[in-house]
């Protein structure tokens, strides 16, 4: 008797790279030059993997623009995300990882400071840890994202 899983994905990325498109082709296997944005931003599909039977619910993100306020299906019960870039564009997603709960005793650490700076390096990403108990840490991590949007806002060539 096969498994049968759910799991619910969230697929990221600016606009325009393909999101919508690798998603519709991916559920109804078919690719359009021109999708309308706004038609759906929730898929359902079932995807066999080895012999367990997978229903993925996979959450589009495309439709969205910075003014939106994104539903609570963006947010709640995901297993994992996509992030998608396109090939065609140098422009990079300003990224900061942070390693939270760092006021807690060594003992009750699993992820090394290091470990944490090496997968943000590896990324590109910017690297803080945090605990959610500091103000001043907390405002120094949405201080680091609004600069890192800045600065990659800033190196994009508009000529
Ligand atoms: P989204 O905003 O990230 O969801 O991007 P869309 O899926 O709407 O795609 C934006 C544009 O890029 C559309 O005109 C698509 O047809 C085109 N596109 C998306 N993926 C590909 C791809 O893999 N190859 C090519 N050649 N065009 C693509």
């Amino acid at each position: 008797m096969p498994l049968v899983r759910y799991r619910k994905v969230v697929i990221l990325g600016y606009r325009s790279v393909g999101k919508t498109s690798l998603t519709h082709q991916f559920v109804d296997g078919e690719f359009l030059e021109c999708y309308d944005p706004t038609v759906e931003s929730t898929y359902n599909k079932m995807l066999m993997v080895g012999k367990d039977e997978f229903h993925l619910q996979l959450v589009d993100t495309a439709g969205q623009d910075e003014y939106t306020i994104l539903p609570p299906s963006f947010s709640i019960g995901i297993h994992g995300y996509l992030l998608v870039y396109s090939v065609t564009s140098l422009r990079r997603m300003p990224v900061v990882l942070v390693g939270n709960k760092a006021d807690l005793s060594m003992e009750s650490r699993e992820v090394k400071t290091d470990e944490g700076k090496k997968l943000a390096d590896s990324w590109g990403a910017v690297f803080l840890e945090s605990s959610a108990k500091e103000n001043q840490m907390t405002r120094g991590i949405f201080t680091k994202i609004i600069e890192e949007i800045d600065r990659v806002d800033n190196s994009y060539c508009t000529v």
